[in-house]
Order: C-alpha cells, then sequence, then structure tokens
C-alpha cells in the first residue's frame, strides 16, 4: 500500500487503467473487478473519453463502490463544459462523489492559462470540491517540460504521467512532486503495449520510490491476477539483461510522446498519430482509434516530407517513414 500524495489516499501499489475495457462486455467487467476485490486492488482510473468505460464500471461497481477509490478525467477546458462532465461522470459512474477528477492529456502552458483562466475548467473543479462530488483534483499530461514548470506552485492533489522502461525521464518529475506531496500515477506502464513482460514492466515502476501507483490497463482476469502479483525490491541478473534487451530492441523506433518535435510544418500533431496508431495495432481497439484518428486536423497524410521534424526528434526516430506507416494503416480503415 502507498499514499497518493496529499490526497491522503491509502491505496495499493498497482491501481486499475480503465482504456481497454471499452473492448469486452459488461459481464467481463463485472468480473474484472470481482478479482480487483480479491487481489485487493483499490483504485481504479477511467475517463470521459474512454466511451463506455465510466459506464461499465458504474453498473459493475453498484452496490460495492464503497470498496474503491474512483478516479476519472475530462478533456474539458472551460468551465460549463467541465461543469457538464462532472455531472456526466457521476452519472455513468452511479456515484455522488469522485475520488479524484483530472484534467485529461493538458498539452501545453497555454491549454493550462486557459483551464486556470476566470472562465476555466479549473473553477468548476473547485466548486464541485466545495459541494462534496469531487474529493481531488489532479491532471494527466505528456508534456515533461510543461510539468516541470507548473510542478513548484502546483495546486492540484496528483500528476499522471508515461514511465516505463522506455521512457523513464520523468523521474525528475516525480522527485519534485515527492518533495510538495504530490501524488504520482503511472500510467502506459507496458509503453503502450510494447513490453510484453508485465510483471518486469511494474516491477521496474514500482521500484521508483516516488511513485504512488501505476495503473495499467486491464480487460481481463489474468492480466488482473499477473499484473498483482508483482515483488519490488532488487533485480535478479536475467531482469537486468531484460530490460537492457528492451532499451535496445525499442529505443530507435519508440516514440515518447515529448513533443520535441513539434510544430510540424504542416500542422500534425505527430505523437498523437503514434499513440492512437498504438490503440488500433496493440490495443485492438480498432473503432475508438479510428474515430480519434478522424478527428485530428491535419493526420499522417499531410506529411510534406520536409524532415523539419525528424532533426528535432531527440531519439532519432524516422518520424516520416513512421507516419507513412500510420497512414497506410488508417486509409485501410
Ligand atoms: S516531415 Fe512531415 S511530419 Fe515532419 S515536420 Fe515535415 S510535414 Fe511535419
Ligand atoms: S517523434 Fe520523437 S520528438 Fe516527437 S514526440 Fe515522438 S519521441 Fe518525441
Amino acid at each position: 500500500m502507498r499514499t497518493l500524495g496529499k490526497t491522503g489516499l491509502l491505496i495499493n501499489e498497482v491501481g486499475f487503467g480503465g482504456i481497454p475495457i471499452q473492448r469486452i462486455t459488461q459481464e467481463g467487467v463485472n468480473i474484472i473487478i470481482d478479482e480487483l476485490i480479491n487481489t485487493g486492488v483499490n483504485f481504479i482510473d477511467t475517463a470521459r473519453g474512454y466511451t463506455v468505460s465510466e459506464t461499465y464500471l458504474g453498473v459493475a461497481l453498484k452496490n460495492r463502490r464503497n470498496k474503491f477509490y474512483l478516479c476519472t478525467k475530462s478533456m474539458s477546458r472551460n468551465y460549463h463544459d467541465m461543469k457538464k462532465d462532472i455531472d456526466i461522470s457521476l452519472s455513468n459512474l452511479q456515484t455522488d462523489y469522485i475520488d479524484l477528477y483530472q484534467f485529461h492529456n493538458v498539452k501545453s502552458t497555454e491549454e493550462y492559462n486557459i483551464i486556470m483562466a476566470e472562465d476555466g475548467a479549473f473553477k468548476a473543479l473547485v466548486e464541485a470540491k466545495e459541494a462534496g462530488k469531487v474529493k481531488n483534483i489532479g491532471i494527466t499530461s505528456h508534456n515533461l517540460d510543461f510539468l516541470l514548470t507548473i510542478i513548484d506552485d502546483y495546486q492540484f492533489d496528483t500528476i499522471q504521467f508515461a514511465y516505463n522502461i522506455l521512457e523513464t525521464k520523468a523521474e525528475i518529475l516525480f522527485k519534485k512532486a515527492k518533495e510538495h506531496n504530490v501524488g504520482v500515477i503511472v500510467m502506459k506502464p507496458l509503453a503502450g503495449g510494447m513490453i510484453s513482460d508485465a510483471k518486469l514492466a511494474m516491477k521496474f515502476v514500482l521500484n521508483n520510490p516516488n511513485v504512488s501507483v501505476v495503473i495499467p490497463g486491464m480487460d481481463s482476469v489474468e492480466q488482473v491476477q499477473e499484473n498483482t502479483s508483482v515483488t519490488v525490491g532488487d533485480y535478479s541478473e536475467d531482469e537486468l539483461t531484460k530490460i537492457k534487451e528492451i532499451q535496445n530492441e525499442f529505443n530507435e523506433n519508440f516514440c515518447r510522446r515529448c513533443g520535441y518535435c513539434l510544430p510540424c510544418t504542416a500542422g500534425i500533431d505527430i505523437p498523437s498519430c503514434f499513440v492512437i496508431e498504438g490503440y488500433y495495432t496493440r490495443y485492438s481497439l480498432q473503432d475508438w482509434a479510428v474515430s480519434r484518428y478522424n478527428s485530428l486536423k491535419f493526420n499522417a497524410s499531410n506529411c510534406l516530407e520536409c524532415y523539419e521534424c525528424e532533426s528535432r526528434c531527440p531519439y532519432n526516430l524516422p518520424i516520416v517513414e513512421k507516419l507513412k506507416i500510420v497512414n497506410n494503416i488508417f486509409n485501410k480503415s
């Protein structure tokens, strides 16, 4: 068990990520919730944007809501939209209160300033907190530089950020968060499905003492059992070799969503193209991925092959070639 920063919530260090349940049935979710209770998992994270995820959870948690701390998030940035989303989440989740409500995927200081403005979404969450509908407020992002600029005068209770064997840059952020008693929620422990050894992946994340909880996405009882059987502590020689192998295998080809390649000459949100492609090819969330891809203003097909982005990518990714693969996938779907 670990304490989630200043929220004071005492939670199992392995939580539940609610993205993948979009692809299973209500009955499947009910069985997973049974297993979460069996294994002592008491922290559930979902989002307004994960289609049926909130609704499935609401039904599955009926009469056992008090066994879990429930977290969700919204992409809304202004006061009225956030107010509406909070009420929709409460209704979907069939509950009177949400333990943690997060701003979903805040990309930049500009977006943050909109949220914090007089008519911004933060005000709606503060009001919801005063009304007892929301207990704590957090933020999720993929932009490390942005979070590092706000963490020192941070007004929220938690951050949520990607961290895994292939993405370790957030260690400095987590250390600062710990100093400020901000809870650290780790998403993408399997690097968006790139890492197949779940036990090793969880161990790597949880061996960082500044992490409060890791939330692997799960859609089966077997995954719950595997992810919760992790033991933290020193690595064996075998594990150290495996970590090195994973890093060597994917370092040249894995997008860390850091955004240093932006802005794209053609306006393409390059990291989002790669993230969505991962949902399509590795998460079996094809319909959702296609609808998210189609909602992008510019996509991989708009690439002008100017190569400006590649000179800015610190990992030397062959962005143009990778975008061609993304374009092929979504043009066929
Ligand atoms: S090569 Fe394509 S993706 Fe990269 S900056 Fe140019 S237009 Fe954008
Ligand atoms: S392509 Fe490179 S620079 Fe752009 S987000 Fe991915 S890892 Fe970062």
